[in-house]
C-alpha cells in the first residue's frame, strides 16, 4: 500500500522542506566564498526557494478556504478534505466527498481521473 497522506498536510511538509533546501543551499554558498559570482548565485537559488515556500504557504491557506472540513467518523476530530478523496489529518483514515465512491478502497486516482474529465 502507498503512504498515503492529507494533501494539506503533504503540501505543508513540502513548503517546510523549501524552506530547508533554501538555507541549505544558501549555506552551500559560503564555500564559494572566494568566487562571488558562484556565491551569489547560490545565494539567489536559496532565496528563490525561500520564497517559493512562503508562496506555497499562501497556496494551503487559500486552498484551507476551498477544503470541506468534516469529522473524522474514525477519530472523530476536525479535517479538512481536499478533492473527492482525501485522508484524515489526524488517523490517516480515509475520507470520500462523492457517494458513489463510499466503501470502496481509497485511491488517489479518482482526483486525477475527475481532474481529467473536466478537460
Ligand atoms: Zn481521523
Amino acid at each position: 500500500m502507498k503512504p498515503y497522506k492529507n494533501k494539506i498536510n503533504r503540501i505543508r511538509s513540502f513548503a517546510l522542506a523549501l524552506i530547508f533546501i533554501g538555507f541549505v543551499i544558501m549555506y552551500l554558498g559560503i564555500f564559494f566564498r572566494s568566487n562571488q559570482l558562484v556565491m551569489l548565485i547560490f545565494m539567489l537559488l536559496g532565496v528563490v526557494a525561500i520564497i517559493a515556500s512562503t508562496a506555497v504557504y499562501a497556496w494551503i491557506g487559500l486552498l484551507s478556504t476551498k477544503a470541506v472540513q468534516v469529522v473524522c467518523p474514525n477519530c472523530g476530530k476536525y479535517t479538512k478534505v481536499l478533492g473527492r478523496v482525501d485522508m484524515c489529518m489526524y488517523c490517516r483514515e480515509p475520507l470520500t466527498l462523492d457517494p458513489n465512491l463510499e466503501g470502496k478502497e481509497f485511491d488517489e486516482d479518482y482526483n486525477r481521473k475527475a481532474s481529467m474529465e473536466k478537460k
